[in-house]
């Protein structure tokens, strides 16, 4: 079988994103040659480095080459400037938009040896909803007042409850391939406030039922719950999740407190995906206090590099890169100091790509 190239952005940016891309980059080119898997590597710039450097978070030719030449992409952090920087705006909101990544992708998970092992994913909508941020502010006799548009449409949320659905046969596929898990069968559970906004929501609800309703899913259970009570099992029963699918505002709160379930930033990864195309992003940001010093937790991004792969449709190679990860948590013998070790990025990166 001929080898299959992919070629890959990678798009370090600032920080900690500078220790931990080169590693992603590395356990890409460890997946074994029997996996039919070639890997091409493009160097490109964004972050606030590059824009005091060029006048440009996100310089043309990053998106431009992103288009032309590349598969896929992995994104490490960009600093955000605690004050406005007149010019600067965040390079990995403007790709979303360039590139039509209109899902945000995080999956939670813990080793399942956990006490309360916890494996779900949080698909949120990236390109609507309140943060179409068409706000306005105006005076009143009573004083001001400011307003915000929440915008649904049928076909933003049609495309995130459809690619919610391929995410559950998928997570399904890789359980059927071995890969042990909590649950039994593929889950989506619908977010929204319906009860209260019945016409924004309601056709998020409506539409997102209607989507998973297409035979392809029929092996899917659909659930719907309200994103208040939704917090409270998140926390309270998180093992109930499979995939959560969630407009872009309850997905934004839903999947960062998610994130809060397993210890570290420094373990969660996440895709912005688009039509035929991936970015991983770990999600943490730049890390300032701890830059330099070489202890950045790379697993984040690992996961992003295996999540990015899931979205080019090789699940083999990701599943690989799941399963090393885990064997490092699980054994827990080269931890990085965020999970209370004293092991080195470099350290953990070694032990990964030996289990490889
Ligand atoms: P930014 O403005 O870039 O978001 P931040 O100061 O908010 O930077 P984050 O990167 O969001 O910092 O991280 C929040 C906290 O989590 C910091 O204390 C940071 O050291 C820690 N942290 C984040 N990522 C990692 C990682 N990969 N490994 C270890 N610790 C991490
Ligand atoms: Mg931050």
């Amino acid at each position: 079988m001929a080898a299959r190239t992919l070629r890959i952005g990678l798009i370090p940016g600032d920080g900690i994103g500078k220790e931990v891309i080169p590693a992603g980059r590395r356990v890409l080119e460890a997946l074994p040659a029997s996996l039919g898997l070639k890997f091409e590597f493009v160097d490109l710039q964004a972050g606030f480095e590059t824009f005091e450097q060029t006048g440009a978070a996100l310089p043309d030719k990053t998106v431009e080459v992103l288009k032309r030449e590349c598969d896929g992409a992995l994104f490490g952090a960009v600093s955000s400037p605690t004050k406005a920087v007149k010019g600067y705006s965040s390079p990995i909101v403007a790709l979303r938009k360039k590139l039509d990544l209109y899902a945000n992708v995080r999956p939670v998970k813990t080793v399942l040896t956990a006490a309360k092992p916890i494996d779900m994913v949080i698909v949120r909508e990236n390109t609507e909803d309140l943060y179409v941020k068409e706000e306005k502010t105006f005076d009143t006799p009573e004083g001001k007042v400011a307003e915000a548009i929440k915008r649904i449409s049928q076909r933003a949320s049609s495309r995130i409850a459809t690619i919610a659905g391929e995410i559950a046969l998928r997570r399904q596929n890789i359980r059927a391939a071995g890969a042990p898990s909590i649950h039994q069968g593929p889950l989506v559970t619908i977010t929204h406030k319906s009860n209260v906004l019945s016409q924004t929501d309601g056709l998020f609800r409506t539409t997102a039922r209607e989507a998973l309703a297409d035979p392809r899913f029929k092996d899917v259970a659909v659930e719907e719950q309200i994103v208040d009570s939704m917090v409270y099992k998140l926390f309270r029963q998180p093992e109930a999740y499979d995939v959560i699918v969630a407009p872009n505002l309850y997905g934004d709160i839903l999947s960062d407190g998610a994130a809060a379930l397993v210890g570290s930033l420094g373990l969660v990864p996440s895709a912005n995906v688009g039509e035929g195309f991936a970015i991983g992003e770990p999600c943490h940001g730049s890390a300032p206090d701890i830059m330099g010093q070489g202890i950045a937790n790379p697993i984040a991004t690992l996961r992003s590099a295996a999540l990015m792969l899931e979205f080019l449709d090789e699940e083999a190679a990701a599943a690989k890169i799941y399963a090393a990860v885990d064997a490092n948590l699980e054994e827990g013998r080269l931890l990085s100091p965020d999970l209370g070790g004293t092991a080195k990025t470099e350290e953990v990166v070694q032990d990964i790509l030996r289990r490889i």
